[in-house]
This record gives structure tokens, sequence and C-alpha cells, in this order.
């Protein structure tokens, strides 16, 4: 494979372009917003500067994988010549299924199309498509250009030659891949929500402060960062339709907690919006 296209500029799109990129794809990104592309662009400039800084890479390669990196407001051109498209657009199952409804309509019919979805069912999004068996879901972690993994989710219908070319995409972008039976929340999302919904439900029955409850199971359990703060890094409107999805298919114990629904009503959004459970102004 060497021409990626993906879908969504935002948090996810701009951490998979540059992973892209860094790896040698030719990448084409498109979004609607013109700002949401020009914050992709000065995102992958500024990640690329620290990388010469840090001596990763040096300024002709930094140079050579800006070149390979085209941006468009236009589905149509973004994927005309796709081998691989990866949607990556807000979580929301109606906007998937029309994504993908127009990437089999203009990406090649030999081209793989991926949804980075954290919670939804691949079956149901490929099942708008005329080639169920090239869908599958590719569901990174953000920060997409530190975090090793990528869960490998398999519809009901993707076809084995489907699941074997993106673990050899996987491999090339110096990822680790999973292999995935499809089920709502798959392994990742279904326990992490879990986990912060519940230290959510904790600082709203007033168990600890926002910083100790982080503290706590940072060092308790050994996790890199404290469930509160990776919510705020994830985005607490992403968050809440994430709650919202497995709420609705795998019941009570996923019921949003009301704080995050309230921050949420508030604007407050997490590190995006400038404060969440932080405040990072
Ligand atoms: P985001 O809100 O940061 O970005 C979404 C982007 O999609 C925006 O730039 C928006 O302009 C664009 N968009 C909206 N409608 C569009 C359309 N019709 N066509 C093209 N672009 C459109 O969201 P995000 O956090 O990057 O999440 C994207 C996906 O990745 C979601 O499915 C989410 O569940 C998943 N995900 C998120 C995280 C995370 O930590 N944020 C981690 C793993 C997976």
């Amino acid at each position: 494979m060497e021409r990626i296209s993906v879908i969504g500029a935002g948090t996810m799109g701009r951490g998979i372009v540059y992973s892209c990129a860094t790896a040698g794809f030719l990448t084409a990104v498109q979004d609607i917003s013109e700002e949401s592309l020009e914050t992709c662009r000065s995102y992958i400039n500024k990640q690329l500067e620290r990388s010469i800084e840090k001596g990763l890479v040096t300024a002709e390669e930094a140079e050579a994988a800006k070149g390979r990196i085209s941006y468009s407001t236009s589905i149509q051109e973004t994927v005309a010549e796709a081998e691989l498209v990866i949607e990556a657009v807000l979580e929301v199952m109606e906007l998937k299924m029309d994504i993908f409804k127009q990437l089999d309509q203009f990406a090649p019919s030999t081209a793989i199309l991926a949804t980075n979805t954290s919670t939804m069912s691949p079956t149901e999004i490929a099942a708008q498509t005329s080639r169920p068996e090239r869908c599958i879901a590719l569901h990174f972690f953000n920060p997409v250009p530190k975090m090793k993994l990528i869960e490998v989710i398999c519809g009901l219908e993707t076809s084995e030659e489907t699941i074997r070319k993106s673990f050899e995409f996987g491999k090339a972008m110096g990822k680790e891949c999973v292999k995935i039976n499809e089920f709502p929340g798959f392994a990742v999302s279904r326990m992490n929500c879990l986990i912060g919904n519940e230290a959510m439900n904790m600082v709203m029955e007033g168990v600890g402060s926002i910083e100790d409850i982080d503290k706590a199971i940072k060092l308790g359990l050994n996790h890199p960062m404290g469930p509160l703060e990776l919510a705020d890094l994830v985005g607490l409107d992403t968050r809440l339709r994430n709650m919202e999805y497995l709420y609705k298919t795998l019941g009570e114990k996923y019921r949003p907690c009301p704080i995050l629904v309230k921050y949420v009503k508030a604007g407050r959004l997490g590190k995006k919006s400038g404060s969440g459970f932080y405040n990072y102004n």
C-alpha cells in the first residue's frame, strides 16, 4: 500500500495523518471544516519541528513527510486514488453511514474502507457499501504518534485478505495490532469508558478530589495517566458519545455520569476547549 486517505482532520485524524506521512505513505486528508484542516497542518508542522529538535528526523525527512500530505475539503478528490481510507469523523452512526456511502461511490473498488470508531459496529457501517468484505475498523489511540496499539476489529463480512492487509499496514506504521471480533466497545473502549465513568462517579460522590483520584489510580494501579486526565485528553464530548452508545448497547453499568453530561452541556470539553476536569488556560 502506498496511498492512504483520512476523512476527518480532528484530534484523531491529524494524528493518523502525521503517523502515515512519517511512515512514508502518500496521505490525503479531507474535512468539511477549513479550520480543522488548518489546525491539522499546524499540528503536523509543530510535531515535525519537535522531532527535528529531538534528533528523531532530519530537516530533509521532515520536509519530505510534509510533501507527502495533501489537504482538501472534497471527499471525491481525496479518495480517488486511495488504497486504504481511514474515516475519523465524529462518533455519530448516521454520519459514519453517510460517509461510507460516499466512500463506496468515490474510492477505487479495490480500496479498503476503515473506520476509527471507538465503540460502534463496523458491520452496520459496512452494510452501507457494496464491499462489506473490504470494510473493517482500525481503532487508533490518542495521541496516535505515541500510542503503539491498533485494535483491528472485524465485522461479520470482513475478509481474511482485508484483515491481513490491515495488519501489514499497522506493521508498516510501526504499530502493534490485535484482532478483535466485533462487540460494542471492542476491548479497550469497553474497559476504559467504565474506569473513566467510575472515576467521575467518585468525584460526584465526594470520594476524593479530581487530583487525588487521578493520583490514586496512577500510582495504585500503575496507569501512566489518571482516568479524568485521560477523559480530558480524549474530549468529553467524544467520551459522552461513547458512553451513550455503550449504555444503549450494553446497559445500565455504562450510564453516563451526570457530571460528564453537565460538563458537555456547559461546553467544557476537556483539553481541546481549555477546560474539563482540569483547567488548561
Ligand atoms: P474530533 O471532534 O476531534 O474531530 C472530528 C472531525 O470530523 C472534525 O474536524 C470535524 O470537522 C470532522 N467532520 C465532521 N463531519 C464531517 C464530514 N461530514 N466530513 C468530513 N469531516 C467531518 O473527533 P475525534 O476525537 O478525532 O474522534 C473521531 C473519531 O475517532 C470518533 O469516531 C471517535 O470515537 C474516535 N476516537 C477518538 C479518540 C480520542 O481520544 N479522541 C480515540 C480513539 C478513537
